[in-house]
């Protein structure tokens, strides 16, 4: 039987990455039903036939529950990566020689091939590369046209595609590879619903991904690099949602300087009506343990009181040995402190002024409306999901139910804060449309008989982009007896 849609009450979505630990349809249903809002598939592993299935997967879900699910796809952009090992990885010991070179062959723990020239050019003696997320250092001992010897000074495993970060030299990159570019039009040509844009360095990045994007995806910008958080104002303006990439962002940069950053990032985007995501190492242990340390359980609390869109599990969802777990887990920290009465005053701790437009007054009053009369839920009818956006800016206290005739409005809203997307068929009158808010509101399980909500629309109907009516519904007790009956 399908399963009726009944929103989650939590905010805070949950985005869970897809990968050889949940890549099967049982699997990405328990997470669907353990709290995963949205999926990020990472295109930096993986062949495009494994990620067709992953999305055919999702999608068929997504038509089983009956609603609308929310697919990322993750562009590697120009990170550096190492190559493959014979056993899928190697061990390095602290002390020992390891070299990178251009030899096609699988690695073992002497060497592994480097698929970057650039690196070859760029490196000197004493430079530190910077292996899975830093986790690994090694410092070039001595570079030759076709290998860049390494003593090993923090050891660990090597595996398979770990990222490499060269911090002490700046590296002449392009904002999409070849690489990205054909796993672009692979993504676009799959309908996924969001683009992560890797490694941004500039505006003008952006920029060239919305381009060739042309639309048929939203454009999340990951913060991953210091140039990108000097220039954040100017990629927050062109893209429509952005990551705060902690792993990589604290690997090019000190690790204390992410949590304000953290901060800083979250609060810009807020600012700005784009969600924002934080990401990366938030339940890291349960990698390979059941139970997250108790600075990790703090660590997604604070994002959550920070008032971030979403938070996103990596290899704990991807490849590790707890997924469901881990998004069980990220759920109940979520839900524990969206119900600390403390929350919504920590989330409102930063101010989002409204601009001066419409959208933004009906925005405002709305949430007003909802505190003034202890109304129930915010219901939105949206074409582009723009008032949507707006509505969710001011982090109102109660659901945010968004009516769209859109199905690609309503997955692409699932990365945003609050928002319970529904696709339903538009209105073209004033009763129509109290009709159908009253009927959807009771329906979907955000309010009941005699309460309140308040609901948003354009006049005239039908015409996207022109957000002006705000109306108070009541829900009587004889009407919810017809509606159910519908
Ligand atoms: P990644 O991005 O998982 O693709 O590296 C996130 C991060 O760097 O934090
Ligand atoms: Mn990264």
């Amino acid at each position: 039987m399908p399963s009726q849609f009944v929103p989650r009450s939590r905010k805070v979505r949950i985005l869970a990455t897809l990968g050889p630990a949940s890549n099967t349809p049982e699997m990405v249903r328990q997470l669907a039903e353990a709290g995963a809002d949205a999926f990020r598939v990472n295109m930096s592993h993986g062949t495009h036939a494994d990620h067709k299935k992953l999305i055919e997967t999702i999608r068929s879900l997504e038509k089983e529950l009956e609603r609308p699910t929310t697919i990322l796809a993750d562009l590697q952009g120009p990170k550096l990566r190492v190559g493959h090992f014979k056993d899928g990885k190697a061990m390095l010991e602290k002390g020992a020689t390891f070299i990178l070179d251009r030899d096609r062959q699988l690695g073992d723990s002497d060497r592994v091939n480097l698929p970057h020239p650039e690196i070859f050019d760029a490196v000197k003696e004493g430079t530190r590369l910077l292996v899975d997320d830093g986790k690994l250092v090694l410092r070039v001992t001595r570079v030759a046209p076709e290998r860049i010897e390494t003593l090993v000074e923090v050891g660990g495993t090597i595996s398979n595609n770990k990222g490499l970060n060269v911090p002490d030299v700046v590296l002449p990159l392009a904002a999409l590879t070849e690489k990205d570019r054909a796993d672009l039009s692979f993504a676009l040509d799959n309908h996924v619903d969001w683009i992560a844009l890797s490694f941004v360095q500039r505006p003008e990045d952006v920029a060239e991904a919305r381009r060739l994007i042309a639309g048929r995806a939203a454009l999340l910008a990951k913060i991953e690099k210091p140039a990108a958080v000097e220039r954040l104002e100017g990629i927050l303006e062109l893209a429509d949602a952005v990551m705060v990439a902690r792993g990589d962002l604290g690997v090019e940069l000190p690790p204390e300087d992410v949590p304000p950053l953290q901060k800083q990032i979250v609060e810009a985007a807020r600012r700005l009506g784009r969600p924002v995501v934080v990401a990366t190492q938030m339940l890291e242990s349960m990698i390979t343990s059941p139970s997250p340390t108790r600075a990790e359980v703090s660590d997604v609390a604070t994002a959550v009181y920070d008032g971030a869109d979403a938070i996103m599990l990596s290899a704990e969802s991807a490849s590790g040995q707890w997924p469901l777990e881990s998004v069980s887990i990220m759920n109940r920290i979520a839900t524990s402190v969206e119900a600390d009465p403390s929350h919504s005053a920590r989330v409102h701790f930063t101010e989002t002024l409204p601009d001066a437009t419409t959208n933004d007054a009906i925005a405002r009053a709305a949430s007003d409306i909802v505190r003034t009369v202890g109304a129930s839920a915010i219901v939105c009818f949206t074409t582009s999901g723009s008032t949507a956006r707006r509505v969710a800016r001011e982090r109102p206290t109660v659901p945010l139910l968004i009516l769209t005739p859109s199905l690609k409005t309503a997955r692409r809203l699932g990365l945003l804060w609050g928002a319970h997307a529904v696709r339903t068929r538009d209105v073209s009158s004033f009763e129509e449309m109290v009709g159908k808010a009253k009927r959807m509101t009771l329906r979907h399980g955000v309010a009941g008989g005699g309460e309140r909500v308040v609901v948003t629309a354009g006049v005239p109907f039908g015409t996207p982009g022109s957000t002006n009516v705000l109306h108070i519904v009541r829900l009587i007790g004889d009407e919810l007896e017809r509606h159910k009956a519908d």
